[in-house]
């Protein structure tokens, strides 16, 4: 099969790869589309701290059942999938209480192990889940970040009705955490990035203020709408020191922080006593998704609760996979979510 291997950073090749044997109870997906992820970014430039290369990337995957291995009962050829790209052990204390993206042993299809930029992948059974018939292959792989967003929000960030919320950086997250904390019953929810056309997107999704910040103060304009406050919730999408920085000001005392973003750069330096200690604020992970998220972010989608339309901005085949991830570094103004076809 064709596949695009990341050798080292910044260096993808389009190889010829042999096809993975069916072994008991796992199924072989051709994929139908697979989604370039910001964290894809993050490997390609050799500053995923997760990631081992060589590796076939992409996490992000919805596809056809081509083949069934014995023991497999709930899946037939044909069936139309999408993928949780989670390999994990099931047997440590997190994974047996459903927790699984903190299994001791966790491992990401794309980053640790080889991923979808390929015409073929082999999992196991229980890593797939139906696509509805009203939802496209290419809403099929936005279900992943999905399902992030939605472990972000409703586990992690415990949205309430009335909430004021803030969401720093609107990329596929920032935009679908936006409309699930929406969903949620947020009444107030400010948005910000440095893409114009990004900031657009969010308006039109229901965001109550969008922020230019090469233009404006985010912090100063959140504690102006919380009445000097600061908001309920922040979720930092980016990944950078000053983002963080940004969401721990603009916080009320009290309030929730959660850190979806992935940091290239991992270390910062924080004011622990004025930031943290004396607003007893709370700053929370969010990884991947645990048990039950998947099967949200599908419900959501196929009950339009979600509209995924307006970031599938580019459909590319395989063989454009480097200009796919060039675009989404390059050209954050026009590529929002840039989707694969083998
Ligand atoms: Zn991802
Ligand atoms: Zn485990």
């Amino acid at each position: 099969m064709r596949a695009v291997l990341l050798l080292s950073p910044e260096k993808l090749v389009l190889t010829e790869k042999e096809e993975e044997p069916v072994g008991h109870g796992e199924v072989k997906v051709a994929i139908r589309a697979v989604g370039i992820c910001g964290s894809d970014l993050h490997t390609f430039k050799g500053l995923n701290p997760n990631a081992r290369l060589p590796v076939i990337m992409g996490h992000e995957i919805a596809g056809e059942v081509a083949e069934i291995g014995g023991g497999v009962i709930g899946a037939e050829v044909g069936d139309r999938v999408v993928i949780e790209p989670l390999l994990r052990c099931g047997k440590c204390f997190h994974c047996v209480r459903g927790d699984y993206n903190r299994c001791t042993d966790l491992k990401i299809m794309g980053v640790h192990s080889d991923g979808g930029f390929c015409e073929y992948v082999v999992v196991k059974e229980s890593m797939i889940y139906e696509l509805p018939k009203e939802m496209t292959y290419a809403e099929g792989a936005m279900v992943e970040p999905t399902a992030a967003s939605v472990h972000a929000a409703i586990k992690r960030g415990r949205i309430d009705l009335g909430e004021s919320v803030a969401i720093l950086g609107s990329g596929t997250i920032g935009l679908l955490l936006l409309q699930i904390v929406k969903a949620c019953g947020a009444s107030f929810v400010l948005v910000t990035d440095v893409v114009e056309s990004r900031l657009k997107v969010a308006r039109r999704l229901g965001a109550d203020l969008v922020v230019d910040v090469r233009e404006e103060d985010p912090v100063k304009l959140a504690l102006e709408q919380t009445g000097g406050l600061g908001v309920d919730v922040a979720f930092e999408a980016v990944g950078k020191e000053v983002v963080l920085k940004q969401a721990l000001q603009m916080t009320r005392a009290g309030g929730r922080v959660i850190i979806i973003g992935i940091y290239g750069r991992p270390s910062v330096k924080i004011d622990v006593m004025k930031t943290i200690f004396n607003k007893e604020l709370v700053m929370k992970g969010s990884r991947v998704y645990s048990s039950g998220d998947f099967d949200r972010a599908i419900d959501l989608i196929r009950r339009r609760e979600i509209n995924v339309e307006p970031l599938l901005t580019h459909l590319l085949p395989l063989e454009e996979t480097e200009k796919g991830i060039k675009l989404m570094i390059e050209h954050k103004e026009k590529a929002i979510k840039v989707h694969l076809k083998p």
